[in-house]
């Protein structure tokens, strides 16, 4: 694979550039097969053929996976294609179906990590297992309960570990489905230099157009992989339709992710992580800052509504005084931070000048 990934970071002894696609579910043995047949045309470098038997979703009602009949399934996939195979693990009766049906590795999900007690009975369960076992991050932004979760693992003898970056949830919806936090990533990875780290681009966009975008964004990073979702037909997929790539897609993308040497000689790997940092704290400041002019429309509304000024110089001068006071806690000059605001301020004003309120209420 022509990638950033496929660099091996100096200090690590660890599984190089591997990929993992597959549907976000398995859905039917024809769609299972006719998936691994696009990913073979497609001559993608595939480490593991990956499909969710078990699906978490966050709410009942949604399709919750086909269960210990997908795993035949699979085997079937092995059979006919020689491709490996990984699935979702998330609880111990999981743990015994998947190693009866002989998948080659396994992955905790990240609502699976955020709870110590689960990861706990997992790791219980996977004693001493010599197949790769992959932790996607919690959803929570908790560097520590990740780190937990490995922990719980290699306490049990589990040696072949691996995580998988598949960003955080977020209250209200951002740029990205799930926000990589790439600070977080930094400092898990000083946590466990050693340890293989995959990036799960189709989780954190939830959009396959912005799969790329976020391929070469994070390709600072540098990861010892990728796990993408494909699907033989991404619009008709039963879970995360959004976000599944064709497989010819996904190798696309991939034939167009910066060739390492390249980059790394001509520009600072240092460089490139920096930017992804700051890339995502522009996005939320955008985020916030259409939040924000959401709530003084409201405002503007009520203003309307109750025949009062537009203008308030005693609530200018309240938004500077606790700017003044935020600017120094944070180490901002004052004068900058004023800057800013006066523009905001100005922009929040002619907004509520524009708001109109129907007559009819
Ligand atoms: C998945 O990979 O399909 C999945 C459910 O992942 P996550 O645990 O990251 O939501
Ligand atoms: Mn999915």
């Amino acid at each position: 694979m022509n990638t950033l990934y496929n660099t091996p970071r100096k200090t690590a002894n660890h599984v190089k550039s591997m990929l993992i696609t597959g549907p976000c579910s398995a859905e039917s043995e024809d769609q299972m097969r006719e998936t691994a047949r696009q990913i073979q045309e497609a001559s993608l470098p595939l480490s593991y053929f990956r499909a969710g038997i078990w699906k978490p979703r966050t709410r009942p009602g949604g399709f919750e996976g086909v269960g210990a009949p997908g795993l035949k399934w699979m085997q079937n996939i092995r059979e006919e294609f020689g491709f490996k195979l990984c699935t979702e693990v998330a609880t111990t009766a999981h743990v015994e179906l998947a190693l009866e049906a002989g998948i080659d590795l396994l992955w905790i999900g990240a609502r699976s990590t955020a709870n110590p007690f689960t990861v706990q009975e997992i790791a219980e369960a996977l004693a001493g297992v010599k197949i790769p076992i992959f932790v996607k991050n919690p959803t929570n932004t908790d560097v520590a309960l990740w780190a937990g979760a490995i922990e719980r693992l290699s306490a049990k003898n589990i040696q072949n570990l691996g995580a998988i970056h598949r960003g955080f949830s977020n209250y209200k919806s951002t740029q990205y489905r799930n926000p990589p936090h790439w600070d977080l990533m930094v400092d898990f990875r000083e946590l466990f230099p050693e340890l293989p780290i995959l990036i799960d681009p189709s989780h954190i966009t939830g959009k396959r157009e912005e799969i790329g975008k976020l391929l070469k964004l994070g390709s600072g990073m540098l990861y010892d992989g990728i796990m993408a979702e494909t699907h033989c037909n991404p619009d008709k997929a039963w879970s995360d339709a959004a976000q599944q790539l064709l497989p010819k897609g996904l190798k696309t993308i991939l034939d167009q992710l910066p060739n390492p040497e390249i980059t790394l000689e001509e520009f600072p790997v240092e460089i490139q992580k920096l930017r992804a940092l700051i890339s995502e704290l522009d996005g939320l400041l955008i985020a916030n800052l259409s939040k924000r002019m959401e709530y003084s429309n409201q405002i503007g509304k009520l203003k309307q509504e109750k025949n009062i000024a537009i203008f308030q110089p005693d609530r200018w001068r309240e938004i500077k005084a606790e700017l003044s006071e935020k600017s120094k806690r944070f180490g901002l000059s004052y004068e900058f931070s004023l800057q800013i605001f006066k523009k905001i301020h100005e922009e929040s004003i002619r907004c509520q000048s524009e708001v109109e309120i129907n007559p009819e209420g």
